[in-house]
């Protein structure tokens, strides 16, 4: 069979124009195992974006198999509405060891977007059952991801993935975020790992007076602010200091406004830390977990929150005043049994630890394979995360033209030679499975160095 065929006279794929397919069909994947995924035809790619940054430790892990095995002949599935199982309650259990102080009750959802709707509705709720309905807008940061349902894109500040939508939209207060690669401020970022050549006076987070600003004009009738905390993701891995996070806290308390972590890709180690929170030392009110939460093995998200947003809820069933959302696969048992096994072998392998040692490593070798190269205008990281900036002027930082699809270019490439990099616009970037070892961060930085300068320099 043609699969390859098959597969375009029926799927609409995510994300993609799908007349690209016409010169890039679908590939075609049959198995995974660890960093690799081989196609029909027995080709491996290594899978050095995780999967849209889910897969946490390898593909086909042989213990989360188990766990959901063990699992499937127990119980697949049951209403989440008055009943409960185990897994849930143990998964809890298990998280309560791990996250930012403050954060106890979990409230289950099935995919990123759904719980950050969910912390939106949450915030709005609770300011309208403590005395404070006029709160009902939020704040968000420029070039924030947070999901494509019409909330969670409407917090968002993507154009590619929001402009066209824009009627549909709640109004969201936008604060111009940290941008540390193009200060405007003229700092130098620190305590994480930018490269700018330049010697510039150091960082004490200018840009927030920004979010000051904005917190003075408009926090009385602001519910919540959501942030990706320390990384941006899908504006291009951008990276800003836990110190933004903290006055971010500080000023959250002074006005009654929610702080809503997304941290959906950031969250389970990817920042080096379990959370990205954990940098800055505090916590939010709503934290959203996704993606790493069951290793990528299965469509699972829990908004947490703490014991003051749940008391606003709590009362006598006429008062009107419980949270009436929910999804059919609420607390899903498949997803909580993968959850549970992988918050286990973290703690039992050393995960993060060993992936903070790995994670010099492999800094050390971009940096000195990628920054003498002309077009790249910035190596930044943060944990396992890698992120190469293309320039088409590095004293400028003047961007190619976008209409050159130089990043689209470079996936293609390197998909031939077996690697996938999918760049976000013309930004390379590397966000691993925490298990990548030495040899395969060798071989995935000498691939995406060559094709870097075939597209370039042939
Ligand atoms: C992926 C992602 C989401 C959305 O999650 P989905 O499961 O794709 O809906 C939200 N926020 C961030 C930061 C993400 O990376």
């Amino acid at each position: 069979m043609d699969w390859q065929k098959e597969d375009l006279k029926y799927i609409w794929h995510p994300c993609s124009q799908m007349k690209d397919y016409e010169t890039l069909p679908p590939i075609v994947i049959e198995r995974g195992e660890g960093i690799n995924l081989y196609d029909v035809n027995g080709k491996c790619y290594k899978d050095v974006i995780s999967s849209w940054w889910c897969n946490l430790l390898g593909h086909c892990n042989p213990r989360i198999n188990e766990a959901i095995k063990k699992q499937v002949d127990t119980l697949e599935h049951v209403i989440f509405a008055n009943f409960t199982h185990k897994t849930a309650i143990t998964l809890c259990q298990e998280l309560m060891k791990v996250l930012p102080k403050g954060l106890c009750k979990f409230n289950f959802a099935d995919n990123g977007s759904s719980a950050i709707e969910m912390s939106l509705k949450m915030s709005f709720q609770y300011h309208y059952q403590t005395g404070n309905p006029q709160k009902k807008r939020f704040m968000a940061l420029s070039d924030a991801y947070h999901g494509e349902t019409l909330g969670a894109l409407a917090v968002g500040g993507v154009d590619l993935y929001s402009e066209l939508y824009k009627p549909l939209l709640l109004d969201v207060i936008r604060i111009d975020g940290p941008d540390c690669y193009r200060c405007p401020y003229g700092k130098q970022c620190q305590g994480h790992y930018n490269s700018n050549s330049e010697e510039l006076p150091p960082c004490n987070c200018e840009c927030f007076k920004k979010a000051e600003e904005a917190f003075e004009q408009y926090a009385n009738e602001t519910a919540a602010i959501i942030v990706e905390p320390l990384l941006q993701g899908s504006a291009g891995m951008k990276i800003y200091p836990p110190l933004y996070l903290k006055k971010l806290r500080e000023l959250c308390d002074k006005y009654n406004v929610h702080l809503i972590a997304d941290e959906i890709a950031t969250g389970y180690g990817r920042t080096g830390k379990m959370f990205a929170f954990d940098h800055a030392n505090v916590s939010p009110d709503i934290m959203c977990l996704s993606k790493g939460l069951t290793g990528g093995y299965m469509p699972m998200a829990i908004a947490i929150t703490t014991q003051e947003i749940y008391d606003a809820f709590y009362d006598d069933y006429l008062k009107g005043k419980a949270f009436m959302h929910s999804h059919t696969y609420s607390g899903n048992p498949l997803a909580c049994s993968a959850a549970i096994e992988v918050l286990k072998i973290l703690n039992d392998e050393n995960i993060i630890e060993k992936a903070n040692k790995k994670a010099i490593y492999f800094n050390n070798i971009i940096r000195e394979k990628f920054l003498p190269l002309e077009n790249v205008g910035e190596v930044r990281s943060i944990g396992l995360i890698n992120a190469i900036e293309l320039v088409k002027n590095k004293d400028t930082k003047e961007p190619f033209d976008y209409k050159k699809r130089t990043g689209y270019q470079i996936y293609k490439r390197a998909l031939e030679k077996g690697v996938i990099l999918r760049p976000l616009g013309d930004v390379i970037y590397f966000n691993p499975p925490l298990i990548i070892e030495k040899p395969d961060m060798d071989y995935v930085t000498d691939v995406a160095f060559e094709c870097i300068k075939e597209i370039l320099y042939n």
